[in-house]
């Protein structure tokens, strides 16, 4: 073999070859998916095994042992609540039980949900900064009379990690540097995005007591929580409560974006058309303060936002299901179950915040919105208003270069993975640009248009 063929050039003619293998396109193939599903759905997926398995091979007892757990916290905080009261209302009166498991429960998984998913996507922000200069102060902290005391090898270690998070985390965003939410570099915005969104979720709790005296008149099954519903009727409800969640979110959303003049696709009185226009814009203004996303920001908007274009859309599938099923005589199997309620509002809540998060990773991939607040109001080019993208298809209003991109960077990765391949085959070390293939894809003119 000649040394040229030896060379660096050697591992990109095997990378080529290897792509081509089916064993490679099957070895890459979950990462892919996951990419694609993202973890909310995976984890959907992966519960419904779960469900699966227990309602057919055994019962996995995990249900159980979370009514077991919850019934044990109920009846602590009834006996911190209830027993405090001063008489003036009648408490014995409201069945407690009923009370937690439809108002505290789901509120308690619906807030940590966004709370935690929101913390989690607050974590990139920590690696901001550039490696080199952590390591001149790393060189500092090192040389100055204290640093002498630490060992090396600890600010070594400590000093690799930051760089190894601070590599991944950069290529992960999706946002360019200039471009990033106010918040993240001044506190008084952030402590007013912080306030408001806890405001909101204060109402959301509000929502969740509602949709509960809903359920409860529409007879929603509340002795029988021990049996897991049948597995084959989650993925139905899910999915109708998707599209339900699509298709309410969508049309206020468009119609708040969309000025009444330039809008022929939407066949609604004009005159109703201008007031819901006027109305819906003015309260989703506030959430379109920044251009760029940020995950704890998801639910920054007014109350009244919060309440038409969130909590609405995601509640009235649960309380549609449960008076259906009880006017067609189904409930027993296909009424809303408590178990799916609670996955649903956890998958809502923690959806909300990663559609913001302006991070792409193999688990979530926020390029549609990300896009749509690029565009927000900008008539001509504002597209991507839903949730699940099956209104913005039906309508034509989806935009396909988050695809586009999801697509290059998904290439990109392949090829990484099929260069660190090769160079293990070789034994010929990849060269610095070998190894740092993956990036976010630039964002092109197309993106930002303002002209179309
Ligand atoms: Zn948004
Ligand atoms: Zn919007």
């Amino acid at each position: 073999m000649t040394d040229e063929r030896r060379g660096p050039s050697e591992n990109e003619r095997l990378a080529n070859e290897i792509q081509r293998e089916w064993s490679f396109k099957i070895a890459r193939f979950p990462e892919n998916a996951m990419e694609r599903l993202g973890i909310v759905n995976l984890l959907l997926i992966a519960l419904e095994v779960l469900l699966i398995v227990s309602n057919n091979v055994l019962p996995l007892g995990l249900w159980k042992s979370f009514i077991h757990d919850s019934s044990h916290y109920r009846d602590r905080f009834n006996k911190a609540v209830f027993d405090q009261t001063d008489g003036s209302i009648d408490f014995t009166k409201i069945q407690s039980y009923h009370l937690w498991k439809g108002l505290v429960v789901p509120s308690l998984i619906g807030v940590s949900a966004y709370v935690i998913t929101a913390i989690l996507y607050l974590r990139p922000e920590l690696y901001q900064w550039k490696p080199d200069l952590l390591q001149h102060y790393g060189h500092l902290v090192a040389e100055s009379r204290l640093g002498r005391w630490i060992p090396t090898k600890w600010l070594n270690y400590i000093f690799n990690l930051y760089e190894r998070r601070h590599v991944e985390y950069m290529s992960n965003t999706i946002q360019p540097a200039d471009r990033r939410h106010v918040a993240l570099q001044d506190r008084v915005e952030f402590t007013r995005v912080v306030r408001q969104v806890a405001i909101n979720l204060l109402i959301s709790i509000f929502a969740i007591s509602l949709m509960w005296i809903v359920l409860l008149q529409a007879g929603v099954d509340t002795q029988h929580i021990l049996v897991l519903p049948k597995s084959y009727v989650p993925p139905v409800q899910g999915l109708v409560w998707y599209l339900i969640n699509d298709m309410f979110y969508f049309y206020p959303h468009w119609i708040a974006h969309t000025n009444p003049h330039e809008q022929k696709r939407l066949q609604i009185p004009q005159s109703l058309y201008n007031i819901l226009h006027k109305k819906f814009k003015e309260s989703h203004r506030l959430h379109h303060r920044c251009k760029a996303n940020i995950g704890i920001a998801a639910w920054y908007c007014s109350v009244a936002e919060q309440m038409i274009f969130n909590l609405f859309p995601a509640l009235l599938g649960p309380v549609l299901t449960q008076v259906l099923a009880r006017a067609a005589g189904v409930e027993k199997i296909w009424g809303t179950h408590l178990v799916t309620l609670y996955v649903w509002i956890a998958a809502a809540a923690s959806s909300s915040v990663m559609a913001h998060s302006g991070y792409r990773s193999i688990w979530n991939d926020p390029g549609s919105h990300d896009l749509h607040h690029e565009r927000a109001f900008n008539p001509k080019t504002a597209c991507n208003f839903g949730t699940l993208g099956v209104f913005d298809w039906l309508h034509g209003t989806a935009d396909k270069l988050p695809a586009e991109e999801t697509r290059k960077w998904q290439g990109q990765r392949d090829r990484q993975a099929a260069l660190n391949k090769a160079a293990k085959r070789s034994g010929i070390e990849l060269t610095k640009e070998q190894k740092s293939i993956i990036t976010q894809p630039v964002h092109d003119q197309d993106w930002v248009r303002k002209d179309v």
